[in-house]
């Protein structure tokens, strides 16, 4: 056997394979040659999927006939004048994008040059070249690529439903309009438009308009630097989250990639606020110099390599972090949204004009989430309060007179942020009434709040207090749910739970958090606890794992639902979650309140 060369058409199918694997991967490509040519509008029609036809067009600057001609070539590229791999500054830089498709497609090319005015067509079907022709065009490039894949059958096999590749084709675009705020793009499929953005001059508008008005509602701002690294973009509050981790965006230098860093960071970020199996929803822009970054790592340049990964991973867990503590005493708008949505729907059951449709009109709930944040927050509790203030988190049990209707310094109360408390329904929601408006309070949310605050401040300080048990509570099970817990006594000593063997199937406990103590289950504690060692991955940070034990054991130790609270109890409670971080939400990420505002009110009563 003799080794041949192979002919160029049949190299560029070959490198198709790995370059356009779908057509989202070449409307990636065509795109961003669009932004490298400094469009500021491109425009996206396919056919089927963009498995019959693709065409991008853009108002760039357009290519001379010599590079019209060229461009078409394999390693052609006007992107790298100084050879330099270090110093990519366009998000193309391989010049095989274009010789790829149209190795496996038919595709015309249509251009204006800006510089001499004229225009030039040129055609290639499956990597034959036309001659180039003079043609009408206006400013910008048009290419249109037509039965993808059918000069190399095995790939069409392979191509999924035409479903599925558009909505592959739809979530680049997506991520593409999300890098760039500044282009306007829009999306046709099949004759009907299915995305339009409008340019807009800053990133969070066009956030709102890809991923929800809801979203820039419910976004914490994130902008940090380190070491030349420059980290901005937005990232959705704890209370506001889904169920997977789709909505999570990474740019890096503009371009979108898909890298388990940022899972990670997110993770660890989120960990305290926000349950296991619950999402935030971001999008965070990684800037960085062109030589600290590697985004040579695969031919669709969908994945990046940092030189230090480790300064950028730092750096997003604590910007996030620090974002998650500011807004930590902010829940969702949203929440407060939806549940007006809900309040509204109920409230005018009968009137016949109302039937089939929401009582409040669908331009009410924006005019509520856009009125910005419900209060400030740095004001401090006055003297009187302070004296009402619990020693302790324990509340002492009230006295039939604690009931009386009205305090006398209810109005002064009405002050704080979270307001005078009024009322306590159905033992567990707590009304407080503001200067504007009024609160809803979920107890024990907030109280589980408090405690794992707490919990993970005493920790900090001096570990946590514990106080040991005159009898040990001895609680039976499995011998291999004893062996679970035993092998972390040492870790829950560090917790204030002391516990022993107690046969082969039972556990003795010594002592348990003072925090806690008198109020436990520790039965139900101890099952919470196996199930939690369970779960987790052995290899978690130790940290994380200490914090899931408080968090659970917070939980057990909190004002359940079902006890009822004087108002003097009700107001430490709310004066103690303004001083607390992060008591927007409970551990889980549910919202520990809600509020309304007096106008809103009004508007749902038609007054306003
Ligand atoms: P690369 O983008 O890596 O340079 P491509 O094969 O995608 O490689 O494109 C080859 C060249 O064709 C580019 O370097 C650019 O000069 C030119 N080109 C492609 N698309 C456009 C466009 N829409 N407008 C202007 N020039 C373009
Ligand atoms: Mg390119």
């Amino acid at each position: 056997m003799t080794i041949r060369y192979l002919p160029e058409t049949l190299i560029n199918q070959i490198a198709a394979g790995e370059v356009v694997e779908r057509p989202a991967a070449a409307i990636k490509e065509l795109v961003e040659n669009s932004i490298d040519a400094g469009a500021s509008a491109v425009d996206i029609d396919v056919a089927q999927g963009g498995l019959d036809r693709i065409v991008v067009s853009d108002n760039g600057k357009g290519m001379s006939r010599t590079d019209l001609y060229a461009s078409l070539d394999r390693h052609a590229t006007s992107k790298l004048p100084g050879d330099d791999l270090l110093a990519i500054d366009h998000l193309g830089f391989r010049g095989e994008a274009l010789a790829s498709i149209a190795a496996v497609s038919r595709t015309k090319i249509s251009t204006y040059d800006s510089e001499s005015g004229e225009s030039w067509e040129i055609s290639c079907d499956a990597g034959k070249k036309s001659e180039i022709v003079p043609c009408s065009h206006p400013v910008g490039t048009r290419i249109e690529v037509c039965d993808l894949f059918y000069s190399t059958p095995a790939r069409l096999k392979f191509q999924k439903s035409e479903r599925a590749e558009f909505m592959a084709v739809k979530d680049i675009v997506t991520r593409l309009a999300m890098a760039y705020p500044q282009v306007a793009f829009s999306l046709t499929h099949d004759g009907e438009r299915k995305l339009q953005f409008h340019a807009v001059l800053d990133g969070k508008a066009r956030l709102s308009s890809v991923l929800g008005r809801e979203f820039g509602e419910n976004a914490m701002e994130i902008a940090a630097e380190r070491d030349g690294v420059v980290l901005s973009g937005f990232a959705g509050l704890p209370t506001y989250h889904r169920g997977n981790a789709q909505h999570q965006y990474l740019f890096v230098n503009g371009r979108c990639v898909r890298d388990k860093l940022l899972t990670g960071c997110v993770r660890a970020a989120y960990m305290d606020v926000l349950h296991r199996d619950r999402h935030p929803v971001l999008a965070l822009f990684v800037d960085l110099p062109a030589s600290e970054v590697d985004v040579n790592v695969h031919p669709a340049k969908a994945e990046v390599r940092f030189r230090d990964p480790a300064l950028v991973r730092g750096l997003i867990i604590s910007a996030l972090k620090m974002a998650i503590h500011e807004g930590g005493f902010q829940t969702s708008r949203t929440v407060s949204t939806s549940a007006l949505g809900a309040l509204g729907r109920n409230a005018a059951p009968s009137l016949p004009l109302s039937r089939g449709a929401p009582a409040v009109p669908a331009s009410y709930a924006s005019s509520y989430s856009s009125s910005g944040p419900a209060y400030a927050l740095r004001e401090q509790p006055s003297a009187s309060y302070q004296a009402a203030l619990m020693p302790d988190l324990a509340v002492p049990h009230a006295k039939a007179e604690d009931y009386a209707p009205l305090p006398e310094d209810a109005p002064e109360a009405e002050r704080f942020p979270l307001g005078a408390a009024r009322a306590q329904l159905h033992e567990n929601y707590i009304v407080a009434q503001t200067e504007d408006g009024l609160v809803i309070v979920d107890q024990h949310a907030a109280h589980e709040r408090l405690v794992y605050e707490r919990f993970k401040a005493q920790m900090a300080e001096r570990g946590i207090e514990k106080q040991g048990l005159l009898t040990p509570d001895i609680v039976e099970m499995e011998e291999s749910e004893v062996q679970i817990l035993l092998a972390q006594a040492e870790t829950f000593a560090k917790l204030g739970l002391e516990i022993e063997a107690f046969g082969k199937d039972a556990v003795a406990v010594h002592a348990v958090p003072a925090l806690l103590a008198g109020r436990l289950d520790t039965k139900r504690l101890l099952f919470d606890l196996v199930d939690d060692l369970r779960d987790q991955d052995q290899t978690s940070l130790l940290e994380g794992r200490l914090n899931a034990m408080l968090s659970t054991m917070a939980c057990h130790g909190s004002v359940r639902s079902g006890r009822r609270l004087s108002v003097t109890e009700m107001n430490a409670l709310l004066r103690q979650m303004e001083e607390t971080p992060l008591s927007g939400q409970c551990n889980h990420g549910r919202p520990t309140y809600v509020t309304l505002s007096l106008k809103d009110v009004e508007k749902l009563f038609g007054r306003a």
